[in-house]
């Protein structure tokens, strides 16, 4: 074992005692008579003293033969000492040169030097290593953490649905195609349908958190074409607004348990996660509409509110209401899915929803259609063909009960809550337009 205690589990009542770091070399400090060392690990910085007359000779040769970024692992004695800045200083006995570190870098991972996204995804392994960079992901470790712990506090059953499928799943968006064997398959782009038939099952309240993959052809900052999604679905709501209630639940949850366990990466970021207040302000399609049209900007009835539009929603309501999450619902029925339920007595609203963060959307969902032969007719409103989707529609006709759900995007909802520029900083390894490898 290279390692008793990460930097920060370091403290006084180890005065004295004997521990072993490791880590990668952040700096070294020759000052003739006496050495230092500090080492960096996940945690932070332990700072290591060599006094010439206190360590051994060939420790204190090694010192200044390191470089920043080798991997070594150290034991000594802690210090605890007002001297030292970090308040204790650990007197090396052993000094282990594990891995040396070659230059020069393809990256600064002090961050001195400015790097392109382009330079930093492309050496993701040394960008994680500056502290501001593995926030990120120690936080969204915290999102994912407390959206299970959140759903199974609810009662929901995690599952897990193919991610290789036959069908479209609703038409319009593109679908990346595969070869199966002898059969054209596609990668699935969102477990709706499959989420859907396991309402049948009495399986009655699940979700599923997996990747979902889009051939989206444009190069956005809120895009990627491989992305996380957490998805719900629950049977026997009565309408639309139960499900609206369980998703703000999840989203303040998230928030909160990123407040208080994440406190630590925040203030590495400077960040000020604010706790939103619940319930989240509803406002519907056709009142969007009206802002945005005292704002400047007309769309016409049905048609979809675009990046444009979102953005100058979030503006409004930040600006009038200091709010940075709020619901648009009921869209028009034209703009939503074929499974999307629409409102009896006003068919052209649908019982629909999307959650915005901050002026982008990071979920969308609705009452879904459960009544077997109103589903077949609006698969075919929408210029689909049922028979495709019969392996989905069979689970309508033995017994189906009213349900509904959301599907959640994990990067969407980390980028908005941490304010961030770009989709591409709360993914390790993007998949766009471009990027393949690493
Ligand atoms: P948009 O209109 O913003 O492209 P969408 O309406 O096509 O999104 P949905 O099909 O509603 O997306 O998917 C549900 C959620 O999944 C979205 O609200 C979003 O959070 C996330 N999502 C969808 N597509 C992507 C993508 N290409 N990259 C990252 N997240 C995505
Ligand atoms: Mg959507």
């Amino acid at each position: 074992m290279y390692r008793t205690h990460y930097s920060s589990q370091i403290n006084e009542e180890l005065n004295g005692k004997r521990v072993k770091v490791a880590g990668w070399v952040y700096e070294i400090k020759d000052l003739g008579g006496i050495k230092f060392l500090w080492i960096k690990d996940r945690e932070g910085i332990v700072q290591i003293t060599a006094p010439k007359k206190k360590v051994a000779p060939e420790l204190f040769a090694i010192i200044p033969k390191l470089k920043a970024e080798d991997v070594v692992a150290v034991e000594g004695i802690v210090s605890f000492t007002p001297k030292a800045k970090l308040g204790f200083e650990i007197l090396p006995e052993r000094i282990e040169v594990l891995s040396r570190a070659r230059t020069p870098l393809p990256l600064d991972p002090a961050g001195k030097v400015k790097a392109e996204l382009d330079t930093r995804l492309d050496n993701r392994f040394i960008d994680l290593r500056k502290p501001e960079i593995m926030a990120i992901f120690k936080i969204r470790s915290g999102v994912f953490r407390a959206v299970r712990e959140f759903f199974h506090r609810e009662g929901f059953i995690e599952i897990h649905t193919p991610k290789i499928i036959a069908t479209a799943t609703e038409g319009g968006t593109e679908l990346f195609p595969m070869k199966y064997f002898e059969k054209d398959a596609f990668l699935a782009q969102s477990p709706q349908l499959y989420k859907q038939i396991m309402m049948a099952s009495g399986l009655d309240r699940v979700y599923e958190i997996a990747p979902i993959f889009r051939a989206e052809e444009h190069n956005t900052t809120r895009h990627l074409n491989e992305a996380w999604s957490i998805d719900a679905e629950m049977a026997f709501i009565e309408n639309e607004e139960e499900v609206m209630g369980l998703l703000e639940k999840l989203v303040a949850y998230t928030i909160r348990y990123v407040r208080e366990n994440n406190g630590k990466e925040l203030e590495i970021l400077s960040f000020e996660l604010e706790e939103p207040k619940l319930p989240f302000r509803r406002i519907s399609y056709t009142k969007a509409l009206e802002i945005l049209a005292d704002l400047g900007k007309e769309i016409p009835w049905g048609e979809d509110i675009d990046t444009e539009g979102e953005k100058m929603l979030g503006g409004y309501i930040k600006e009038n209401y200091d709010e940075d999450l709020y619901f648009l619902y009921q869209y028009p029925s034209e703009a939503k899915p074929f499974y999307i339920m629409k409102y009896d007595k006003k068919p052209e609203i649908s019982r629909s929803f999307d959650l915005e963060y901050r002026g982008v959307e990071i979920t969308s969902g609705g009452q879904r259609e459960h009544r077997h032969d109103i589903l077949v007719e609006q698969i075919r409103e929408k210029g689909l063909n049922p028979e495709s989707f019969e392996f989905y529609l069979k689970a309508f006709r033995y017994g189906m009960p009213p349900h509904g759900g959301f599907g959640l995007g994990a990067e969407r909802l980390i980028k908005q809550m941490l304010n961030l520029g770009n989709i591409r900083e709360v993914i390790l390894f993007p998949r766009d337009r471009k990027r393949l490898t690493p």
